[in-house]
């Protein structure tokens, strides 16, 4: 298969799920009461979802190529003789290791918290609440994610693959659904432990900061997965949090207030 055509089957898979995922928001709601249009859907979708999207990952992907051209490190090959599953499976691990750390550090670093707060500021927690990050959060984690696959001489197909998974799973963690999934819930990561990450409930605050694994919050005492009781609401609870995509851009450079 060509890569062009192993990317269009990456894409039709994303968009499949996409399908899957909403259908079964509808079906098995964890929270009855949201809606699909609910408030900021325009802006996560258009905004968030397609434009930064794309905007992002030709910066990214062009500042991965560029570093390479000058330091010619893909040249080594130091991965290329590894099956693609096994590329994967590492930058799987190694990336969702590196991304807990970092996103426990935006969450107790004032400075950092501006990069991540956007993502905290959706007071519906669904399938689309993924993509609403500030483009600073985006542009770091994803350089730290893809230009390494590219330095280290990975096939285009394992970051198509990646980018896949990333775009799924980003969907399935915020989703809306009443998923029960035992003890798979100690290994990976799903919607029942990350939409209460975004609860505004206080004992909730602070927890559960995996990504694709949860395994990391169980090891390092970060995990909150009550039984029999749902989240009280989703969001920042700030009512000054802008609503446009510009507006949630500049927010993140505002004035520190003195204490
Ligand atoms: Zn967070
Ligand atoms: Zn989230």
């Amino acid at each position: 298969m060509s890569f062009i055509n192993f990317e269009i089957l990456a894409t039709s898979i994303v968009i499949l799920c996409r399908v899957v995922i909403i259908s079964l928001e509808r079906l098995f709601p964890y929270n009855a009461h949201q809606s699909l249009l609910r408030k900021g859907f325009w802006n996560d979708l258009g905004m968030y979802t397609l434009v930064q999207s794309f905007v992002l990952s030709q910066i990214i992907f062009g500042f991965a190529y560029w570093l390479d051209g000058i330091t010619e490190l893909s040249s080594y090959g130091l991965l290329s003789s590894w099956p693609i599953w096994g590329q994967v499976l590492l930058s799987l691990v190694v990336h969702d290791f590196y991304i807990y750390w970092f996103h426990r550090w935006q969450h107790h670093n004032r400075y950092l918290w501006r990069t991540h707060e956007a993502h905290h500021s959706t007071e519906d927690v669904d399938w689309l609440s993924g993509p609403r990050s500030h483009s600073l959060e985006i542009l770091i984690n994803q350089t730290v994610e893809f230009a390494p696959l590219i330095l280290l001489g990975c096939a285009p197909e394992t970051i198509a693959i990646k980018g896949m998974l990333d775009a799924v799973w980003g969907m399935y963690i915020h989703s809306n659904i009443n998923i029960r999934s035992g003890v798979l819930q100690y290994v990976i990561n799903g919607p029942e432990m990350h939409r209460w990450h975004h609860a505004i409930d206080h004992e909730a605050h602070n927890m559960n900061f995996g990504t694709k694994f949860a395994i990391w919050d169980w090891i390092f005492g970060t995990a909150f997965f009550p039984s029999g009781r749902k989240p009280v609401g989703y969001g920042l609870g700030d009512e000054n949090f802008p609503e446009n995509y510009f507006k949630q851009h500049a927010w993140a450079f505002r004035r520190f207030r003195k204490k």
